[in-house]
């Protein structure tokens, strides 16, 4: 525990979320005061549990406050106080609703509250949770690799609605910084798609579906592309050392381990490293030349000094957790 992080607090949005919990776990483990929001608290025992789960016993330095994105409500309690805000909370569905506006509001107009209230209430910087979907959709990936210099533009045919509304939010911020930010600084993450074990097993669906249907033999052939992953541990990391470093000022960090997997290559990694698994995978092909999707981390790695797992660490792990054997927490 570091002594310099007690006196300071830290909101973090979304403490019930798969990546929200890993956020507010390292705050605790750092020795951070903690306020978090959720839409009910009825989740508060829950999210206790978890914590528990990974390691936390006292929760005299974490408070529930009950707060939605949509709503005004409660937004100057939660950063009242605050140093820090880590506004990770957003619309993250399995299925694309029928009307965009459900996710692409709450993203955008959900930022833009949470940033008022921020600069209202004397926060010194907001670390934004966006997503490489706000930097890798609008281009084709072909011999091309993407960086934080890239942005999704909202209006790409096509574009599914958590896309664009990640896209979307994230322009908000900046311009809402732009204009009228005042002395706050904000600091963007942009992460690739998150895997990993948490505390309390809040698995994402599709991370569930990918490694859940490869293991009982459900997926039959390797999906025509590959991705990127990076490992919530790392990811909530990643946004502890945006929160505090100076030259994490102003700045977006694409946060992705690295290289790209297909399922073919999981199901191989699987193979080799845990026996037990092997005789319900379908016997997959590997994927031909098709799309690779290239990206550089090395931002974070030079600014942050941020050293994201190897991604087969990741994908084991995670694979341990959800067939209930006890994650080993490699380090790097
Ligand atoms: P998650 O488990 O679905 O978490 C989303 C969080 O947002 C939950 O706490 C959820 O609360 C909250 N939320 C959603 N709508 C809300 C609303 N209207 N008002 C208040 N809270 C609301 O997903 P996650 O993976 O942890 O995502 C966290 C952040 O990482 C998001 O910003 C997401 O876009 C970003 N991200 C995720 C990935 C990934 O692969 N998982 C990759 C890149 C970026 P409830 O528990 O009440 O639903």
């Amino acid at each position: 525990m570091k002594n310099s992080a007690n006196a300071t607090t830290v909101l973090v949005t979304g403490g019930s979320g798969y990546l929200g919990l890993q956020c507010v776990l390292q705050l605790l483990q750092e020795g951070y005061t903690v306020k978090t929001t959720i839409r009910s608290l009825a989740k508060k025992e829950e999210i206790i549990h978890a914590l528990t789960t990974g390691g936390i016993h006292h929760f005299d330095k974490l408070t529930f406050i009950e707060a939605d994105l949509t709503k005004d409500d409660n937004w100057m309690e939660a950063v009242s106080g605050c140093t820090y805000v880590l506004h990770v909370a957003s619309p993250f569905p399995a299925v694309d609703p029928a009307d965009e506006n459900e996710i692409i509001v709450p993203a955008r107009d959900g930022s833009l509250r949470v940033l008022k209230a921020a600069r209202d209430a004397g926060v010194k910087r907001v670390v934004l949770t966006s997503s490489f979907a706000a930097i890798g959709y609008s281009r084709s990936p072909e011999n091309y690799t993407f960086t934080e210099q890239d942005w999704t533009d909202p209006s790409t045919p096509g574009l599914r609605p958590y896309l664009k509304s990640k896209a979307i939010a994230e322009k908000a911020a900046w311009d809402f910084m732009k204009r009228e930010g005042g002395d706050m600084e904000l600091t963007v993450i942009n992460p690739v798609g998150i895997f990993g074990p948490v505390p309390g097993g809040n698995y994402s669906a599709s991370m569930e579906f990918v490694l859940k249907g490869l293991l009982n033999g459900d997926i039959k052939e390797t999906p025509n592309f590959t991705f990127n992953i990076v490992d919530v541990r790392d990811t909530a990391d990643i946004h502890l050392r945006a929160m505090t470093h100076p030259e994490a000022k102003g700045e977006r960090f694409l946060a992705a381990s690295e290289g790209s997997v297909s399922v073919y290559d999981i199901a191989v990694l699987v193979r080799r490293e845990r026996l037990q698994h092997a005789a319900n995978i379908a016997d997959l092909k590997p994927l031909g030349a098709e799309v690779y999707v290239h990206l550089s981390a090395e931002k974070a790695r030079k600014v942050l000094g941020w050293k994201p797992r190897a991604k087969e660490i990741t994908l084991l792990d995670t694979i341990d957790a959800l067939s209930g054997v006890e994650g080993r927490d490699h380090k790097r």
